[in-house]
């Protein structure tokens, strides 16, 4: 029998170039984002001005972490304690982390099965919840019919704020994926699509926002060194206003993600290729569904997502526990008990009035989820989806 044995936690390493760039930061001891000669930009103030470019944006913040930018998001958009926000059930902890730090309560809203989020039920608890704000996540880099998405919005008033963990790099309809919405939030934690360990984007267009993230991140009053920012008139009374909640990029980090943006459109292009033979791999055999991506959707694949819609829980089990002997890890959404990055909603029971969602939990019952590492090549993956097939199909 067949038998894979790389690591399905083994990143690329960084780039020379970021190494070097890293090397340099360190030897010249100035490593905090403020920590300039005159007229110097650092390299946080770089990787703000390339990531605002590359998205086409006007104002970007740098951050410690992906679930920290969705925190001040919803702090800099002016949500207050209590305040009702939308989301999907189907999401990773952070996101309902996040709107709980902000002292508001997360409406969850159902999954489809095209694992996006079910968007009768986005407009139905939209009406009834009366909530002003939307946190939605491109859960697993699957993009949501986004110009109904917007419709929504529009009809009742929602702020969005697009979390984009899983689409740096994507689109829908040849526009890019945190262009929509009223902010955008990024992740750099190893795992996603640029990595330096940590690290978070926060991108807007408002630039009442972007002056109270800035003052939120912990700029100190050393707003007018931020240069993918708003001017300073926008500052005068955010300034006074708008607590520090710490939680800067520093200069180490960001001289490793520069490199890494400036190649991730070709790192968008490696994915998709892994993505689209362990596609076809899957779409040979019955008992595996995997829904085919909208024309739309430019995704970027660095994991996969399949159902198997006739298995019962003892049956996945066994699915799970056979390719892991085969060297092929395996992730399931609808086990009973929370593992690795798998939480379901329901054990999130800080959430006061849990709803109970069917749908949801029908769904992620058979919904399993493998990462696809860029170290895979095209071989292993073509290895990877034979194994997967041979053992769902015995
Ligand atoms: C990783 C992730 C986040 C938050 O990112 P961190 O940088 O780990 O805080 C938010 N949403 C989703 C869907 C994620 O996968």
């Amino acid at each position: 029998m067949k038998q894979f044995t790389k690591s399905f936690t083994q990143q690329e390493s960084i780039p020379e170039a970021g190494i070097e760039a890293a090397v340099e930061v360190m030897r010249s001891g100035r490593l905090h984002r403020y920590n300039t000669l005159p007229d110097e930009k650092s390299e946080t103030d770089l990787l703000e001005l390339e990531f605002a470019e590359y998205q086409g944006v006007p104002y970007v913040l740098a951050c410690s972490s992906g679930g920290y930018a969705l925190h001040i998001a919803m702090r800099a958009a002016g949500v207050k304690a209590g305040d009702k926000v939308l989301c999907n059930a189907f999401t990773l902890a952070p996101v309902p982390g996040a709107i709980h730090n902000s002292g508001a309560v997360p409406v969850l809203v159902d999954v489809a099965e095209d694992y996006c989020i079910d968007l009768d039920d986005l407009e139905r608890k939209a009406a009834e919840s009366g909530a002003k704000y939307f946190m939605l996540s491109h859960m697993r880099g699957h993009l949501a019919d986004m110009d109904r998405i917007m419709a929504i919005c529009e009809r009742y008033g929602l702020f969005l704020i697009e979390d984009c963990a899983h689409t740096m790099g994507a689109t829908w309809n040849g526009r890019k994926s945190g262009t929509f919405g009223d902010v955008a939030c990024f992740s750099m934690q190893t795992y996603k699509h640029i990595n330096s360990g940590e690290g978070g984007f926060l991108t807007t267009r408002h630039p009442n926002v972007m002056a109270r993230a800035i003052m939120h991140s912990g700029s100190y009053m050393l707003f007018e060194r931020h240069f993918a920012a708003p001017p300073t008139e926008a500052f005068e009374q955010i300034r006074y206003e708008t607590p520090n909640y710490s939680g800067r990029m520093d200069n180490l980090r960001a001289a490793i993600l520069r490199p890494q943006l400036a190649d991730l459109d070709t790192q968008c292009e490696r994915w998709n290729a892994r993505y689209r033979i362990l596609e076809a791999a899957f779409n040979s055999s019955d008992k595996i569904r995997i829904p085919a991506r909208p024309e739309k959707e430019g995704f970027v694949a660095s994991s996969i997502q399949f159902s198997l819609p006739n298995f019962s829980a003892e049956q996945i089990q066994d699915v799970l526990k056979r390719c892991g002997e085969r060297g092929v890890i395996l992730k399931w959404f609808g086990d009973d008990v929370p593992r690795d990055y798998t939480s379901r909603y329901d054990s999130w029971r800080y959430i006061e009035e849990m709803p109970q969602l069917p749908k949801t939990e029908k769904v992620l019952s058979t919904l399993l989820d493998m990462r696809i590492p860029l170290t895979f090549t095209e071989e292993d993956c073509a290895l990877i989806g034979e194994i997967i097939v041979e053992v769902v199909d015995s």
